[in-house]
């Protein structure tokens, strides 16, 4: 999904996000990712400790773990104020399947998307990459041809990343018979955007009659961050100050 959404990212202008939801039926739960054009990612699952078999086939069962019936969202922000959401049935939960699918349909674009993730014994993921492959429109027949016999001749990407393949490589191998360009460089990290000022802003948000509860019931509070799993205490006289915040902009208002 990090992957997924870095390539979806890369795509945009500075100042834009973009937002995927998966929203299927299994024991997953929903998975949300966000990106920015600068290769900053982050996300998340709902119930991460989840543990499936294996596929017959040796591989991680993520169509399983995500569970049909369900959707793919992907949200397009802009900057400008109208974010645009964009969804389509699941096709397996297999991530990589679901995209290939919105861009043909929501965004009327034949593309081919590849996604791995090597996960070690211990549950940590060794390697993780993939690629976008898109056909922009006025392309011949004979390129599409070519794509597909270049991306059978590439194989599984998950051993391929494993095996210290690089991005670089991937496009030529990708691209063979094309002669591509590299137009751009760009990192890809896992950031989050969390800040105690944050979650201060989100708290008074409540409003004043949930702040007092809590001053009241539990004395403080503590904030985990979903994204990056940062946990934020509160204690009594941080609470009461965001009471006063809340009350002070209710009255404004
Ligand atoms: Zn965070």
């Amino acid at each position: 999904m990090l992957t997924a959404t870095a390539l979806l990212a890369a795509q945009l202008k500075d100042g834009a996000s973009v937002t995927v939801r998966v929203t299927g039926s299994g024991p997953l739960g929903a998975i949300v990712a966000t990106g920015e054009p600068n290769g900053d990612v982050r996300g998340y699952v709902r119930n991460p400790h989840v543990d499936l078999p294996l596929r017959a086939d040796g591989k991680l069962d993520v169509g399983g773990a995500v569970g049909l019936p369900g959707f793919l969202h992907v949200t397009r922000d802009l900057g400008l104020g109208h974010p645009y959401t964009g969804s389509v049935p699941l096709v397996s939960g297999e991530i990589g399947d679901d995209l290939t699918a919105f861009l043909a349909r929501s965004d009327q674009t034949p593309a081919v998307v590849a996604l791995g993730v090597l996960v070690g014994p211990g549950g940590g993921v060794r390697a993780a990459g993939g690629f976008v492959l898109q056909l922009l429109p006025g392309y011949e027949e004979r390129w599409a041809e070519r794509l597909e016999a270049n991306i059978q001749h590439l194989g599984g990407i998950s051993r391929r990343i494993e095996a210290g393949m690089t991005p670089e490589e991937m496009v030529w191998q990708g691209l063979a018979g094309f002669s591509p360009h590299i137009l751009d460089r760009q990192p890809v990290r896992f950031r989050c955007q969390c800040t105690r000022e944050r979650v201060e802003r989100a708290l008074v948000s409540l409003g004043p009659g949930e702040l007092a509860a809590m001053l009241r019931e539990d004395g403080g509070a503590e904030v985990r961050c979903q994204f990056c799993g940062r946990t934020y205490r509160l204690d009594g006289a941080d609470l009461a100050r965001l009471h006063q915040e809340s009350l002070g902009g209710r009255q404004e208002a």
